[in-house]
């Protein structure tokens, strides 16, 4: 029986991929693959090109009025093979704008005139109004003179806009009177990409971002007595901080225990800075593809360096800013490093990238590059929190995904790799929610992000993909896996791939035609489903045979507990392949002479929305 269902599986499996006609593919890119932009082996094509940016920006935090002003110079690239008849800009605090697009209430006294544009120039020269086209949470500065390919201008914008008051506000916080994170805070110049031209997705507040790599040299000013943390490396640390603090500053950036570097009392008594009017903080990042800041009067800060790199000796400097009152993040600093090292050694294997990190005690759970603006949550959620918006640092920094329209490609990483660091950590991690699939209101991974809301943009960017992820896992096991998800990396790393890119490199590296795989869990409508249809004699050996049916379409492992009557106990795993058959049922073989008293079908990383199938007993 073994023999002959190997060869009976062989066949159908010859049979299905020579049918596979490849995935469905948008008309809206085949002109880029075309012209060698993008491969169908996955590889950014010859003719790969991104547009980028340099930043210089002075900015402003008036705490009282919770107001930033702020005065910027850009140099923008246009590495396009296009010419640009205009520059879209994203100005995100449109958002609270009398008349802007929302996906939520906010609260009526935070309604503004969004942000304010006291200044716009190009190249020097003042840009008329009657040129630029506010919309969306953007504005359109319509050029005199079109940019041509291999060409840059220079943008200045001068600007200003006040912060939501409310504590609950989407991914930013005026945290408490004298406590900040602020995001969104700078006219930043929309992506031109060859997949879909300008962005056009509204900034409603659900989806989230897709930004090009830039280089920011930034200074923040603030009223004295505040720390600034921001993206990027803190450039006068020896101008600002007193010897004792100063010395801490140094000491964490080597040290692998956590170094206290102030705590409130000491902040608010005034013996951490050099005495000053005000406080001006210097940060710079190169090749990032965001920059946030955060700052309080009040705030303990704790510091740590991990090793990310074996191979060189690189360390991540990790901190966490915290409120005192905050009852989980005097864990955080350690658990992020905790975290930054196993994601750097294991899943997904892959030196972190930046030089820091620092968790910011905020209002949410949201991702920028170096910075994390999290919310203090109970005991038990803080490790997966942390872990889960720290690996947004591969996707989607490391990785310039479009979560605008492919939120998957970075949230269902972020989950992945925080269910397993996690687990890894504190062995926390329970069943994964398989509740969402198969209603009418799922939509597949591959609906664009933008048009998604509600519960069917949560389970199309975190859920399917999450699970799709972890399925692809135990298909193709660790080392497989791993090669495949590096070598999209290192082809990926710092540009912008596509879905595309990510199904073509797994197909290339892995030597596996997985389109089925991909078609089920990314393209199609439907639910995993696997049930046991009988437990039968087998005709020709002394054995029973259980009878797997696939059930719904989406394909998962078959992972079976068996109790034989004797009480012996047998697992039986076998990855999602064996559905890559026209087939829906395989046999799964018993012991020889045994008789199995019950069965037990499903695994908690296994999804199954309907798992009253899933037991047998005798
Ligand atoms: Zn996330």
């Amino acid at each position: 029986m073994k023999y002959l269902l190997s060869i009976c599986l062989l066949a159908v499996t010859l049979m299905a991929t020579s049918q596979t006609g490849g995935l469905f593919f948008p008309r809206n890119f085949e002109a880029t693959y075309a012209k060698g932009c993008r491969g169908k082996d996955g590889k950014p094509g010859p003719n790969y090109w991104q547009n980028r940016s340099d930043y210089v920006i002075q900015v402003a935090l008036n705490p009282k009025k919770r107001a930033v002003t702020g005065a910027e110079e850009v140099t923008y690239y246009n590495n396009s093979p296009d010419t640009l008849k205009m520059i879209r800009v994203k100005l995100l605090h449109d958002l609270y704008k009398k008349g802007g697009q929302r996906n939520q209430d906010i609260r009526p006294s935070d309604v503004t005139d969004g942000v304010v544009l006291h200044k716009v120039a190009i190249n020097g020269a003042a840009h008329p109004e009657k040129s630029q086209y506010r919309h969306d949470a953007y504005v359109d500065l319509r050029l005199a003179a079109p940019l041509p390919p291999k060409s840059s201008l220079r943008l200045s914008f001068d600007w200003s806009f006040t912060m939501p008051s409310d504590p609950k506000a989407t991914r930013e916080c005026v945290c408490d009177p004298t406590t900040f994170f602020v995001p969104y805070f700078y006219p930043e110049i929309a992506v031109y990409d060859d997949l879909h031209g300008w962005a056009s997705a509204p900034y409603n507040g659900l989806q989230e971002f897709y930004h090009d790599f830039s280089n920011y040299d930034v200074t923040i000013t603030t009223p004295k007595g505040y720390m600034v943390w921001a993206t990027g490396e803190w450039q006068n640390a020896n101008d600002a901080l007193m010897p004792t603090y100063l010395d801490r500053w140094n000491r964490a950036h080597s040290n692998t225990d956590i170094t206290p570097i102030f705590s409130e009392t000491e902040l608010k008594n005034g013996s951490v800075f050099k005495k000053r009017k005000q406080h001006v903080f210097h940060y710079t990042a190169a090749d990032v593809p965001d920059f946030t800041f955060a700052a309080s009067d009040h705030y303990n800060w704790d510091a740590t360096a991990i090793t990310v790199d074996d191979r060189t000796g690189r360390r991540t400097f990790v901190s966490a800013a915290y409120d005192s009152k905050s009852k989980d993040f005097y864990r955080v600093a350690r658990i992020a490093a905790d975290g930054l090292r196993l994601m750097s050694t294991w899943l997904p294997g892959y030196p972190f990238p930046y030089p820091c990190l620092t968790v910011f005690n905020g209002n949410d759970g949201m991702e920028y590059p170096m910075m994390i603006n999290d919310e203090s949550v109970d005991e038990d959620e803080v490790t997966e929190l942390t872990v889960h918006e720290s690996a947004h640092t591969y996707f989607p920094f490391m990785m310039g995904t479009n979560e605008q329209y492919y939120a998957w490609m970075d949230e269902g990483w972020a989950n992945f790799f925080h269910f397993y660091v996690s687990d890894s950590l504190e062995h926390k991690q329970g069943r994964i929610w398989a509740g969402g699939f198969g209603n009418d209101w799922e939509a597949p991974p591959m609906v664009p992000s933008r048009f998604l809301s509600g519960p069917a943009y949560s389970h199309a960017a975190y859920t399917r993909p999450q699970l799709a992820y972890m399925q692809l896992y135990d298909l193709l096991g660790h080392e497989t896996f791993s090669r495949c998800l590096h070598a999209y990396m290192d082809r990926w790393k710092g540009k912008h791939p596509g879905p595309y890119e990510f199904f073509y490199t797994f197909n290339d590296v892995s030597g596996k035609n997985l389109d089925w795989f991909w078609k089920a869990w990314f393209f199609d409508w439907g639910y995993p489903d696997l049930g046991i249809s009988a437990v039968t004699k087998d005709d020709a050996e002394p054995r029973q045979l259980i009878h797997i049916e696939r059930r719904g379409t989406i394909p998962t492992a078959v992972h079976v507990e068996i109790e034989y009557a004797d009480g012996d106990k047998e697992t039986i795993h076998k990855s999602a392949e064996v559905w890559n058959t026209a087939e829906t049922t395989i046999f799964l073989r018993g012991g020889t002479g045994k008789v199995i008293k019950k069965v037990k079908l499903g695994h908690r990383t296994i999804p199954d929305s309907k798992p009253k199938d899933n037991t047998w007993q005798l």
